[in-house]
């Protein structure tokens, strides 16, 4: 192999640029060309694709977002915008393609892969942590210390007003983000859409909590819960309590942010991992880190098998809520 492609696809998280970096380094400290596809897959059709050198990855580790860009792009999702993809790897040369993204962008791999020759490489990007094959995705650790700092002021003010404050966080369907923000912030109550919600059960917790003397209530819900977001589940419960509430909404800055070290750590070890698999003739499998191993994962588990929220923490959702 010669010549590998890198792209980042789906939502942006922090940790990608250290990725690329990684894979531009690496890829060609092992004798590779690499080149950047800008935009996602919208970016091979469009041919926006850009010679990558170790200068034009420097500076940038310690940077969110991503310098390739990213987008959705529907026409991968039809037979005439694969054939299209996969023509232009191969006029380009591109005989090895690395995705950074999440699901959608390992399922958009397959279909390239599975009409075509180029060997796909997946990395774990989202700041969902939602992937199957891996402890943690590139980019949630940023996030949920982003949403932790967030929660931390929210409970100075909270304190002082002696008001329950409903903080929605980000996660899509799952409640990873939401979970370990919660344990982390000391929540007294932890929405998630894995756990029913019971809003007659959670009013009365909440007034509770009050009775017993505590001086600030914050609800964590997860934006994927099934009672709804955090403006329905704080109606409800004020239509049974009567208590002023206030809430806030994270949203978009828990995707932004210098990523963190393990971030930036994560995205290092997978780039090169992949790089790795590339070399070794692998193809079809997502890089991950299990249990401190990295591990080769088929593309297709990461989406059809569910990686589930971690039973210890689980179990402290009530119990340290005091
Ligand atoms: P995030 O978890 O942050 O949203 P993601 O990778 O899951 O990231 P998606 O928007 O679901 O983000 O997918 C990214 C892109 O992958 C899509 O815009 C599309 O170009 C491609 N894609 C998704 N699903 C398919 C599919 N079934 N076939 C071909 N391409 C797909």
């Amino acid at each position: 192999m010669k010549k590998i492609g890198v792209l980042t696809s789906g939502g942006d998280a922090p940790g990608m640029n250290a990725c690329i970096r990684a894979i531009v380094r690496y890829g060609i400290s092992r004798k590779l060309e690499v080149v950047g596809i800008r935009g996602g897959y919208r970016g091979i059709l469009a041919k926006d694709i850009v010679k990558l050198g170790s200068r034009s990855v420097a500076n940038i580790i310690h940077r969110g977002g991503t310098i390739l860009e990213t987008a959705r792009c529907d026409e991968m999702k039809t037979e005439q915008g694969i054939r299209k993809a996969n023509e232009t790897l191969q006029s380009e040369g591109i005989e090895g393609l690395i995705t950074i993204g999440g699901d959608g962008t390992f399922r958009g791999a397959v279909a390239l892969a599975e009409a075509g020759d180029v060997k796909l490489i997946g990395v774990p990007g989202t700041i969902d942590n939602d992937v199957y094959g891996t402890d943690y995705t590139i980019g949630f650790d940023t996030a949920i210390n982003t949403a932790l700092g967030a929660i931390d002021k929210i409970r100075d003010t909270a304190g002082s007003l002696q008001r329950p404050f409903f903080v929605e966080v980000m996660g899509k369907t799952r409640g990873f983000i939401a979970l370990e923000v919660g344990i982390a912030g000391g929540a007294e109550e932890i929405l998630i859409p894995e756990l029913p919600t019971k809003i007659e059960q959670l009013s009365l917790d909440i007034s509770r909590s009050f009775k017993k003397g505590k001086k600030s209530s914050i609800v964590i819900v997860a934006e994927g819960d099934d009672a709804g977001g955090a403006f329905s589940i704080a109606q409800q419960v004020w239509e049974r309590l009567g208590l002023e509430y206030r809430i806030c909404v994270l949203g978009h800055v828990q995707r932004g942010g210098c990523p963190t070290a393990r971030d930036r750590v994560l995205a290092s070890k997978l780039g090169a991992a992949a790089v790795d698999a590339l070399l070794e003739g692998k193809a079809g499998y997502m890089v991950g880190e299990f249990k401190g191993d990295i591990t080769l994962t088929a593309l297709r588990e990461t989406w059809e098998k569910r990686k589930d929220l971690d039973s210890n923490s689980l179990r402290l959702i009530k119990a340290l809520s005091g």
